[in-house]
């Protein structure tokens, strides 16, 4: 093979000097956006507040390194009391009654590992405000529910149905954490329940009964919340059925309880072909190294991992902060699928930011970031009628004497040939 010396042939003086002063212009784009990510926080740069909050905790619950990474004591120590939360973070003036409160209406519960990621000092630390309960919640009194997508689209036990060749089983309510701006949080309960194999039967039996499906999500609640043999035993029966050719699973465990991706969940995994995995970072300090190892682990044995983020005000409602979370989610090999705008749901509304937000975030991200750091921005249709993709508008006019007229990302106007 020749080498040459200058790189690739036909750059001409003048195409350099051209290219130069794009270059400048390229800078020029994202410069604030350089600026401003000194200030936004990723949890790998973190680990050093972490361990000491960490420290803290351990002291609290009497516990050591060795329970710190059991997920089941995790699980079984899951802050949910006001007064063991008060010993782990300073609670502002007032919050120790409106938590009660809140408490009275819907539960809280916070695994210690996810305690640990809050800045004990930040009454706005985005991890704060997605787990410990605001007064908000028990202000918004407004009955919003959603009762069609559940009363018409289960066909049968445990099974959601939206979509031509997908379905959803559901196999338990229970999370390692109760995110405050849960959609599903009328799911959630009162009390974890772990749905019977006799109805997963019937779901797999209805499965079996229509050859259309070929993806089926296993999600809950938190799917990863129920035992690697349960698990085991459902991904086994999908395999066994032939016209099933993906499997997903829906979990915040990488984000809420990395331990719980554990070696032995991975090789349980790994036999069963054909997994994705998705989860829900929210802001880049929680993309910590405890996740960075889960994800490790899971890539190991073949599982893609995505992220399907949540549009929350006051966490990630800034276009700075949502590019630093989906470049920094990239850095773990975390790729960035849907960004959710939040729905109208009682209890959680004071999360909501306006699909103007949303839309001027995507507008943010496509172009001056990589391609695989842009997500689909998914707005919920009502009813239960499915995701559905909202985007900035590149096209102005599809016929302007044969010829698509457009604007690129950088908003410049252009003619696209559109003949053959
Ligand atoms: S992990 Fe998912 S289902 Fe569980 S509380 Fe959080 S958002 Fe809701």
């Amino acid at each position: 093979m020749e080498i040459i010396k200058e790189g690739p042939k036909g750059v001409t003086e003048e195409g350099r000097k051209v290219a130069t002063d794009r270059c400048v212009e390229y800078k020029e784009a994202i410069q604030d956006y350089i600026d401003a990510k000194k200030n936004i926080p990723c949890g790998l740069d973190l680990n050093g507040q972490y361990e000491s909050n960490k420290t803290r905790i351990l002291s609290v619950l009497k516990a050591g390194e060795h329970e710190w990474n059991d997920w089941k004591w995790q699980v079984r120590n899951q802050i949910r009391d006001v007064a063991t939360l008060a010993k782990i973070i300073p609670l502002f003036k007032d919050e120790f009654d409106q938590i009660k409160k809140v408490e009275k209406e819907v539960r809280w519960g916070i695994s210690p590992y996810y305690v640990s990621l809050i800045d004990p000092d930040d009454p706005f630390c985005p991890v704060r405000m997605q787990s410990v309960p605001s007064i908000q919640e028990a202000l918004d009194s407004s009955i919003v529910t959603e009762p069609e997508t559940i009363l018409y689209n289960s066909p049968a036990p445990c099974i959601t149905r939206l979509y031509p060749d997908r379905l959803i089983i559901n196999v338990t309510n229970a999370c390692s954490m109760f995110c405050r701006h849960c959609l599903r949080r009328r799911d959630i309960g009162s009390e974890n329940v772990l749905y019977a194999r006799e109805s997963i039967k019937e779901a797999i039996a209805y499965i079996k009964q229509n050859t259309e499906i070929r993806d089926v999500l296993l999600t809950g609640g938190d799917a990863l919340m129920v035992s690697d043999e349960y698990l085991d035993w459902i991904l086994s029966e999908l395999d066994g059925i032939d016209h099933i050719e993906i499997k997903r699973i829906g979990t915040r465990t990488p984000v809420v309880l990395p331990m719980r991706i554990t070696d032995e969940l991975c090789e349980m995994l790994e036999k069963h072909g054909t997994v994705y995995l998705n989860t829900q970072f929210n802001h880049s300090r929680e993309v910590t190294e405890a996740s960075a190892k889960a994800v490790e682990k899971l890539t190991k044995a073949g599982v893609q991992v995505g992220n399907q983020t949540v549009l929350l005000k006051g966490i990630n409602d800034n276009k700075h902060v949502m590019k630093k979370l989906m470049q920094d989610s990239l850095k773990i090999r975390v790729r960035p699928y849907y960004i959710f705008h939040c729905k109208k749901l009682e209890g959680i509304r004071h999360f909501r930011a306006h699909i103007e937000d949303g839309l001027n975030i995507m507008e943010y991200l496509r172009g001056y970031t990589s391609g695989m750091a842009v997500p689909t921005y998914i707005i919920t249709a009502p009813a239960g009628r499915g995701k559905t993709p909202v985007n900035p508008n590149y096209i102005l006019n599809t016929n302007v004497d044969g010829q698509v007229l457009f604007r690129t990302w950088g908003g410049h106007v252009m003619k696209y040939d559109n003949e053959r």
